[in-house]
């Protein structure tokens, strides 16, 4: 008894995905089924191509439930999993610094525009 391609389950597997060799050359055919193999990148963060850096860092240390559901919200996004600014250990002021430099001049002009308010 052969493994029988996952495609037209008549041939046998000869390529991967288990695939036999006319139907994984076939265009369209090894699309429709992932690879099998346990070294390929499976799961959300399974798509080809750079992966555009989250817009803020995470303030969750690694290893907690919070950090692995902002792990999780990025890789639905399609975001980069990691963040270079993320948190490393508890209380590690990087993702607050980032934070600063980055809404420094929104928090300047929203400062401003209450001044105006206030005239
Ligand atoms: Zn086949």
């Amino acid at each position: 008894m052969f493994a029988t391609c996952r495609h037209c389950t008549k041939c046998k597997v000869n390529r991967p995905r288990g695939l036999c060799w006319s139907c994984y050359y076939t265009p369209g055919v090894k699309e429709q089924y992932p690879s099998t193999s346990k070294y390929a990148r499976r799961g959300l963060g399974n798509f080809t191509g750079n992966a555009p850096l989250p817009s803020n860092p995470t303030t969750a240390v690694p290893g907690t439930p919070e950090k692995m559901a902002v792990l999780e919200l990025r890789a639905k996004l399609k975001q980069a999993v990691f963040h270079p600014e993320d948190a490393r250990y508890e209380g590690d002021p990087r993702p607050l610094e980032f934070m600063k430099r980055k809404y420094a001049n929104v928090i300047r002009r929203e400062q401003k525009d209450a001044q105006v308010q206030c005239a």
